[in-house]
Parts: C-alpha cells; structure tokens; sequence
C-alpha cells in the first residue's frame, strides 16, 4: 500500500514562487501607503473562511497571499514607517531567518541542534562583548523585551531567595520591593505580577527633567521601605525608555545597588543598538555594572520578529533558576539552553542574528545606528526652528516628541485634539506613519528615528507633510484664535 505523507512534488517551484512574493514585498517597500487603508469587517469578508477539509494546493495558496495578503500589511520597513519602535528588518535579517525556518533547528539541547546550539552561545557572546560583560556571563534569547525582563528578574529573584523557585514566595518573610521610574516599560509591571511579587510593590519613583529616574528620590525610598520592613530586592533602569528614548543615568544607580545589594536590571529593549556608537556607550556609561541586561535585536539591530536577548552578568544564577538539571552548576559544563530559560522546544532565534550580523558586519550597523541619531538630532532641530512646533522632551536618542501649537492661546486640551487629529490624518494619507504618546501629561507626536532606510530627504519630505496636516487640520483654530 502507498503510505502517505505531506512531502508535495513541486517543491523547487513552490519555494521560488514563495520567495518571489517576499522579492517584491521588499522592492516595493518604500511604496505608498505605509499603512494599508482597510477596514477590520472588509478583511474578514477576504480572508475569514470555513475551516479547509480539503486542501487548494501550495500554488493557489501562494496566489492568494499575493492578491489577498500583501495588499493588508503593514509596511514596517518603508522609510516612513517611524512610529513605536518596531524597526525595519534587514534584508540580511530576513534571509537569514528564511534559511532558518527551512532548517527547523530546536536548540534545547545540543543534539537537538548541534549547530544552532554553537551558533546561539557565539552570538550571546557577541552581545556580552557589546555591553562589556566577561566570559563569566551567559544570556538566552528570547521572543523579546517582555520575556526578557521577567526571565532576568526571575533571575534576580532566585539569587535574592534561593529557593524560590521551588518555594515560591510563601516563605518570604517580607515583602519584595521592585523601583523603576515612572516612566519605564509595562512589561517591567508583567513581570513583576507574573512572579508572585505584584505589580503594586513596584516603586515607581519620578524623573527629573530629563526623564531620567532621579537617584536621591530612588535612594530616599530605599531607605524608607528598609525602615517599613520591605526587601528592596531590585531596580530595573531604562536604557531608552519607548516614549522619551531617555537613558537613566546606569552608573550612579548601578553604584547605589551595588552598595545596598540590590539587583539592577537594565531595560534596554529599545535603545541597546545605540551601544554600538560613542553617544550610545556614552549615554549608558557603567552599563556593565548591571546584574542583567535585556535588550531587543528585533528593535534597533534590524533583525526580524521575534528575537529578544537577556544577558545575566553571572551565568551560574541564570543556571541555578532554570537547570533541569541535577548537577550542581560548573562554568566548564557545555551549555544545554533548556538549563537556560523557560522554553524546551525553540526555534533557533540566534540564526538570523548571526547570519545578519556577519552578512553587514558590526561597522556597518554602527554606521546605520549614527545615521539614526544623526536624523534623530536634525529633525529635532528643524521642530526647534520652527515657531510652530515644540519639542515635549529632550532628545536622547532616536525618538523625537513634539507637538504642533497653531497659536499660543490654545489649552492643553485643545492641543492634545490637533496632535491627534495630526497623526489620524499622517495615517489615512499613506504617505508617513508616526505614532503618538503622552508625555508629561500631553499628546505628543512622535518620530522614532531607527529604521535602516531612513533618508535625510525622507526626514524633509515627513517634516513638509506633516506642516501641511498640521496646518488644514488645525486652520479653525489658526484663524479663529482659539475660539
Ligand atoms: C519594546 C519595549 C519593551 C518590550 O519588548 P518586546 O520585545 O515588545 O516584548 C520593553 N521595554 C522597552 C523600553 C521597550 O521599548
């Protein structure tokens, strides 16, 4: 009897086909529009259907992607995609992860994927370099940012309370205590209330003008939680907060935890691809202080969705929180990553980093990265220039916040409608996309500087367009003074 199996025969023309759509995706990703016009109801209509007991074949499926697909996605590569911090994928990236998807490594083990295994622990080892840490250090990457940040603090937890990962937190005499500033990440909140601690034994402590966390308001609350019998057990300091990109001053506060045995946490989901010029390093002096680092290659390292990396500056604590194990840790043990974090079965997240990462070389995407800060600084200053505009924050690293004032007798209320009016309108037009974000209280508009593609005549033309906008969308409240 033929028995049976999904292998199809045309696989050389099914392949090529696929990769002919991904071809024209990325020739045709400075088109317009940069956000697709369609709505929710009219792309059920297209794309919901029953579910398929009988199949249409590799080749009208592929059809379908192009004429039904392509047209509904979000061009997040487009020059003029600027908004949150979801960057454009390298084209390097892209192939990278396509070899990657083809070869199905599942690193848990090495012999899960002897390749991938050695590939995964070079390319930790290259953030290591990065960020300073020595050979001492070990890391695991991750989907990203979030996961990132609760594997380090559950880290942090287990090397505070050894045990806890078998105890939880029943045996806690006190309370754990987490600071960060009040303007970090929500993933820090998940992760806080996702090990048992609770999001409400989060200190939030202010920023200063600057929006970085103020140290004698962290150190204040410290000492008077000490005094109140908490257990401040961690501090978790921006490297790029999503808003502001604002960079907490890393060395003073690393010295600080130090000095009180408190775990610091570096959150540099966002900004960490700044390390790789001198404003970056200088920004983040003393980064290397810090028990643990998350950092996003799927953000400012051009590399596609999803790769986050945590890096733990003591590998033996990252080991005694997730080993399967039952040896006692040993830094000449090879690694096996199931010892290493929450996942068994992985993809390997490492490839398309790798691959990327050696296809440019580290130069080149530090000269991308300058690129960024330098769009980053030239558009803030065409906002300062002009009396229209204002700047709702320093610029810090690749995110610029402004808002546009028609005139000075607008309220704040008035004025948070025109921003968002702005961005509504920026979106329906195709022609731009930023996002917006609420900065000390106001709206902002928000243009984040960290796409590979990103012109200085892409810079001009979203500066003219968005005056335009800006000027029609507002006009009543131009002529009218307010009223
Ligand atoms: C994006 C981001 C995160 C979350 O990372 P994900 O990769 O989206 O999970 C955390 N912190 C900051 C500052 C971020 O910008």
């Amino acid at each position: 009897m033929q028995s049976k199996s999904l292998d199809i025969e045309n696989i050389d023309i099914c392949l090529n086909k696929a990769i002919n759509v991904v071809e024209e995706y990325i020739k045709n990703i400075s088109n317009e529009p940069v956000i697709p016009n369609i709505k929710r109801e009219e792309l059920y209509d297209i794309i919901s259907s029953q579910m398929p007991l009988d199949g249409i074949g590799v080749e009208n499926v592929i059809d379908d992607v192009k004429k039904n697909i392509v047209p509904y996605c979000t061009k997040i590569g487009n020059p003029k995609f600027l908004s949150w911090i979801i960057t454009s994928p390298s084209p390097a990236g892209t192939i990278g992860e396509i070899l990657n998807i083809g070869l199905n490594q599942v690193p848990f083990c090495f012999k899960s994927g002897p390749a991938a295994t050695v590939i995964e622990e070079t390319v930790i080892s290259w953030f290591a370099d990065m960020f300073g840490y020595n050979d001492k250090s070990g890391g695991i990457l991750v989907s990203g940012g979030s996961t990132g940040t609760l594997t380090a603090l559950s880290v942090a937890r287990e090397a505070h309370l050894p045990g806890s990962m078998k105890k939880g937190l029943q045996g806690a005499n006190k309370p754990l205590v987490v600071y960060t500033s009040s303007v970090s990440h929500k993933s820090i909140d998940t992760a806080v209330s996702v090990l048992g601690i609770g999001s409400n034994f989060i200190r939030k402590i202010p920023v200063d003008s600057n929006f970085k966390m103020d140290i004698n308001k962290l150190k204040k609350q410290v000492e008077e939680d000490r005094k109140l019998g908490y257990d401040p057990f961690c501090v978790v300091a921006q490297a790029g907060t999503s808003n502001e990109g604002a960079v907490d001053n890393i060395d003073g506060i690393a010295d600080f935890c130090n000095e009180q045995n408190i775990w610091l946490h570096i959150d540099a989901a966002y900004a960490g691809g700044a390390i790789l010029t001198e404003r970056g390093k200088k920004l983040m002096k003393g980064i290397e202080k810090a028990d643990s680092i998350s950092t996003d290659p799927h953000k400012w390292f051009f590399i596609p969705v999803e790769v986050g990396c945590v890096l733990i500056k003591d590998r033996e604590h990252l080991y005694n929180t997730y080993r399967v194990s039952d040896k006692e840790y040993d830094a000449d043990d090879p690694i096996e990553y199931m010892n290493y974090g929450i996942q068994f079965t992985r993809m390997s997240r490492a490839f398309k980093i790798w691959f990327a990462f050696r296809a440019y070389g580290i130069n080149k995407l530090s000269e991308i990265i300058d690129q960024n800060l330098d769009l980053s600084q030239e558009f803030t200053d065409l906002i300062d220039k002009s009396d229209k505009w204002e700047l709702l924050c320093p610029t810090q690293t690749s995110a610029v916040c402004f808002r546009y004032v028609p005139n000075s007798e607008c309220s704040d209320r008035q004025l948070n409608e025109v921003q968002s009016n702005i961005v509504k309108e920026l979106e329906l037009s195709g022609k731009a996309f930023l996002s917006q974000a609420v900065v000390n209280g106001k709206v902002a508009i928000r243009a984040c500087f960290s796409n590979h593609r990103t012109s200085y005549e892409d810079l001009d033309f979203v500066f003219n367009t968005l005056s335009e906008i800006a000027e029609t969308t507002s006009y009543h409240l131009i002529n009218n003074k307010g009223a």
